[in-house]
């Protein structure tokens, strides 16, 4: 594949930024509810709030829809991020909840899709868990039984009753969910909560929360906001404050890139019938989808640790775009003269269970987020759960699943940058394996 002539972006590739951003907070002001973060969740946390009658104000470092939410790939998964067959051995009980979370995750974004009537390109055709080797489909095949056994749903079957490309073996489609173009998503919620009673300004970083007196008090550049009450929905930025509880998450950098656009009928020849979103099962994930546009947008395969706070603004490392491109190449042969047109990054939140986790500090400040790269559904979700909360009083049954009673967080296991080196390096060996061992099958196949 031609990797010479990447545009590498320090935003997103989906869209470009809005053209009508946001003044500034200039001056102090009073609310009930603060939020802080204009990603899907906090956006999605101020409507509900706001739609619920609430004063509430959202403070956008940049603007809504600056992080990884307008980065992603673009998939609402219908299923929990991370290693299921791991979680489900450290965390059993925890994993009818979380399989609930993901489904009603994905059942919520479809909903708010309909209800501000936002063009995204959504295609409810379900995420599908891609085995590129037999013993990634034993993995599959696993991971199968555990969202069933924990009361979820999934499809297991060939690439070809999946409708996806024959290179893989085969996998198992998510029961709910599919993908669309997360930059027109997030462009969408905007545009409904700008259209709200919600007070929203952009260009404004909170540099400090402190409780006093019973509020919280959010300094920023040009002004102090007291709230009643704080929701944190900065992600994997929101170690930056002395309020945040230690170890909540580690910021991991990970890329997608985009190739040019794609011919239909080369498309239409991969077998991608049912053009699911395919996820491999390595230990780091390799994610492939095909676009309105006709493009493929693929990613991930490496996880690089955030060292301090502010987390800096990068663009995608070219050698690891060369990397991807050389395994898309593998998977998609017929298609390696296609050129790789455009690569970003983001940062995502990773928490040492690998659960999604919701929780409180004191009586008045809420922090949502780290859905493991797997929060494009489930950030708007739990924050949509915790403005009912705010506003409610009592818990909804559904929080229960992700809720934190106490803010501790162990020490984080195979995150160092040598941890991560050595989960990318079993991948690789494990891909080696499988390819010379499939190259073997293929040549004993024509002896005989
Ligand atoms: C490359 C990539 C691919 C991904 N693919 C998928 C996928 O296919 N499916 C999926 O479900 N998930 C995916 N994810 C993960 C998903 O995007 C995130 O889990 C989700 O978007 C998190 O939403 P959020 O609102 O919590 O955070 P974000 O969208 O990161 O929003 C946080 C916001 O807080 C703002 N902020 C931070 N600090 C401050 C401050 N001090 N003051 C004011 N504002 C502040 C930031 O500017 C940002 O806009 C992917 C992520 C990346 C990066």
């Amino acid at each position: 594949m031609d990797v010479d002539n990447v545009e590498y972006s320090t935003f997103t590739g989906w869209i470009d930024p809005p053209t009508d951003v946001r003044p500034a907070l200039d001056g102090d002001l009073t609310c009930d509810v603060a939020v802080i973060g204009g990603g899907m969740g906090g956006m999605a946390t101020a409507l509900r709030l706001a739609e619920r009658g609430q004063d509430v104000v959202l403070l956008e470092e940049k603007f809504c829809g600056y992080g990884a939410s307008s980065r992603s790939a673009g998939q609402i998964a219908g299923a929990p991020g991370g290693d299921l067959r791991l979680l489900s051995l450290f965390s059993p009980k925890k994993m009818p909840g979380m399989v609930r979370i993901a489904e009603n995750s994905a059942r919520f974004v479809e909903e708010l899709i309909e209800t501000h009537d936002i063009d995204c390109d959504y295609e409810a055709n379900g995420m599908v868990f891609g085995a590129v080797s037999f013993g990634q489909m034993l993995r599959v095949r696993t991971q199968a039984w555990i969202i069933r056994r924990a009361g979820g749903h999934g499809k297991l079957g060939t690439s070809a009753e999946l409708g996806i490309p024959g290179a893989f073996v085969g996998g198992m489609r998510e029961g709910v969910g599919g993908m669309l173009n997360p930059g027109k998503l997030c462009r969408g919620v905007r545009r409904a909560l700008l259209s709200s009673s919600a007070r929203v300004f952009e260009q404004t970083k909170v540099t400090d929360v402190r409780r006093t007196g019973g509020k919280a008090v959010l300094a920023t550049p040009h002004g102090e906001v007291r709230a009643n009450k704080v929701v944190l929905a900065t992600n994997a930025y929101a170690g930056e404050w002395d309020i945040t509880p230690e170890r909540l998450s580690v910021p991991m950098w990970i890329i997608e890139a985009e190739t040019a656009p794609i011919a239909p009928e080369r498309i239409a020849a991969l077998g991608w019938s049912s053009r699911s979103g395919v996820v491999t099962q390595h230990n780091i994930m390799t994610n492939y989808r095909l676009t309105a546009r006709n493009t493929i947008v693929f990613g991930v395969r490496r996880l690089e640790r955030g060292q301090s706070f502010p987390l800096p603004e990068k663009t995608a490392d070219p050698g690891l775009v060369a990397e991807l491109a050389e395994a898309f190449a593998t998977t998609f042969p017929s298609l390696a003269d296609v050129a790789v047109e455009r690569a970003w990054g983001g940062w995502i939140a990773i928490t040492s269970s690998w659960l999604s986790i919701a929780g409180q500090i004191g009586d008045n400040v809420y922090y949502s987020l780290a859905c493991n790269g797997h929060g494009l559904a489930q950030a708007p979700y739990i924050g949509s759960l915790i403005a009912d909360l705010i506003v409610d009083g009592t818990r909804p049954e559904a929080l229960d699943d992700v809720w934190v009673e106490k803010p501790k967080f162990p020490p984080f296991m195979m995150m160092s940058p040598l941890g991560l080196r050595t989960v990318w390096a079993v991948d690789r060996f494990n891909d080696l394996f499988n390819g010379s061992r499939r190259r073997g099958l293929r040549s004993a196949a024509r002896v005989r």
